[in-house]
């Protein structure tokens, strides 16, 4: 018998966290923190008591098995060198709200992830990104292939997200099949891999979904037959970056989120046609060399902090963004703005492409905004986003009509539904399903 422990990240977008415990070994996923929990940034984190005190917050689970001994021991928790079966992590991709808690495990846990999603994570951590340590224990496995620990085989599917290096998974245990899609959606670069991963995993036992955008608006998933109109894809917003720079006199000055990788690297590819130059800040460019290494690398120089700036990059000054601002593209990172003051005089654009602060639930959002307008700076969304909008939630389970389906990752996880399913279970915290030679009891 396979027991499905739902442990967090139900009814909110972040810090989705499911067991599949077999007989002979447990397969976590994915391990990010919840988002707007009570854990605050401006709080100092305490030596020796990090991983705990995240617990505490609420922004990690308190799960048997994953932690290490002196955490484990404050939480009344078995280590993870305790456990009786083996524990082991899958990744679906590098957003915080799906990985933020990695570095918080006991440093042996094996976590399989995509490769791309490896070297990003390793990127991160070089960089300073991470919030604890870097987790000594990553595995990259290839798209499209499996891996077995004990009676537990996963193969790793690559779908589409707005961060390189996404994928969803197929879990097989010696009861049945579960399917987990991580963040997917159907409007970036590789629609393809979406619709592969969705034919993949037809007939799937369970499907785990997220359902990011039936949160905030209401929605009659099953009266849907056509998709949304008017939507912007990754090769939309493209044309639309380049029609402004082609017409902006000045300087046109960019804020993407800068795990979307691969839209660094078009814009990088796109501008350079019409002689606009992708200047970008030190950590922005250390994530592009490490993917695309023979993209010209141009680093912002007063962005480089101390941070690593990668071999062969050519740094860009002040004063050459002020003689010549129709040359140039900025992405600047939120907290570089005050270069705004500095630049203002030759900047056309401010472009916000999906960046941090991401919305209006961000108090920083509107900080940004009310600058924006004092500089005189016109401001522009150009966000996009990485979840597939109602139609195309419902498309991905209609093709894959596994037997039972659970929404999650959502507000409003009860309004992702389908005809082509037997079942459907909205379980509560830390509620455990039953998967019995291919058939589940809630
Ligand atoms: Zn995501
Ligand atoms: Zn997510």
């Amino acid at each position: 018998m396979t027991k499905i422990t739902f442990y967090k990240g139900l009814r909110v977008i972040g810090g989705t966290v499911v067991a599949v415990e077999t007989d002979r070994a447990v397969c976590l996923f994915d391990f990010g923190f919840t988002v707007a929990d009570r854990a605050d940034e401006s709080i100092r984190l305490r030596p020796g008591h990090i991983p705990q005190d995240y617990v505490r917050a609420g922004m990690l689970p308190a799960v048997d098995g994953i932690y290490e001994e002196g955490a484990a021991a404050d939480l009344n928790l078995v280590s993870y060198h305790d456990a009786a079966k083996p524990h082991f992590f899958l990744l679906s991709h590098m957003h915080i709200d799906h990985m933020g808690g990695l570095d918080m495990l006991d440093p042996d846990v094996p976590v399989y992830m995509t490769e791309e999603s490896r070297t990003l994570y390793h990127r991160l951590a070089v960089q300073q990104e991470l919030t604890y340590r870097e987790h000594p224990n990553c595995i990259g496995i290839p798209g499209g292939e499996s891996f077995t620990v004990e009676d537990i085989t996963v193969r790793v599917q690559p779908i589409d997200h707005d961060c390189i290096g996404a994928c969803g998974f197929w879990i097989q245990t010696p009861d049945g099949s579960i399917c987990y899609t991580g963040d997917y959606r159907f409007h970036g670069y590789h629609p393809d891999r979406t619709t592969a991963f969705a034919q993949a995993c037809r007939g799937a036992d369970l499907l785990i979904t997220e359902g990011v955008t039936v949160s905030s608006e209401d929605v009659d998933m099953l009266s849907l037959t056509a998709p949304e109109p008017d939507i912007r894809t990754e090769y939309t917003l493209l044309d639309e970056t380049a029609a402004i720079c082609a017409e902006a006199g000045g300087l046109v000055v960019i804020n993407p989120y800068n795990r979307n990788v691969e839209r660094v690297h078009n814009l990088v590819v796109r501008l350079a046609k019409q002689n606009r130059r992708l200047v970008l800040d030190a950590v922005q460019a250390d994530y592009l060399a490490a993917f695309y290494p023979l993209d010209p690398l141009y680093v912002y120089a007063e962005t480089v902090h101390g941070h690593p700036v990668p071999q062969g990059a050519v740094l860009i000054s002040r004063q050459d963004l002020l003689r010549s601002p129709a040359s140039y593209l900025l992405q600047l990172d939120y907290k570089d703005f005050y270069e705004l003051f500095d630049l203002q005089p030759v900047i056309t654009n401010y472009l916000h492409m999906d960046g941090s602060p991401l919305g209006s639930y961000d108090p920083s959002y509107r900080k940004m905004r009310l600058q924006l307008d004092a500089l005189g700076i016109p401001f522009r969304n150009l966000g996009l986003g990485g979840h597939a909008r109602p139609y195309y939630l419902k498309l991905m389970v209609d093709t894959i009509a596994p037997q039972v389906l659970v929404p999650l990752h959502s507000q409003r996880p009860e309004q992702v539904n389908s005809r082509n399913i037997q079942q459907r279970i909205l379980p509560r915290e830390g509620q455990t399903i039953l998967l019995n030679q291919g058939g589940i009891q809630a």
